[in-house]
């Protein structure tokens, strides 16, 4: 099983965060990204921003 990443620009939708989240399986990365996008863009934990992030998930490593 390889490891999962989203990228933020993707599901935040701004364009000045650089940040990109990986993890070994997709309820890590559902909690770290929900985590990132609460604290630091201020979105509300809806089952909305839930779907929106899980749609965004890619397989493998990040690009530097
Ligand atoms: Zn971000």
């Amino acid at each position: 099983m390889g490891r999962k990443y989203v990228d933020c620009r993707e599901l935040s939708g701004d364009a000045h965060c650089s940040t990109t989240i990986a993890a070994e399986n997709d309820k890590e990365l559902m909690q770290a990204a929900l985590k990132h996008a609460i604290n630091v863009h201020g979105l509300a934990n809806t089952a909305e921003l839930r779907k929106q992030i899980s749609s965004h998930f890619k397989e493998g490593n990040p690009p530097l």
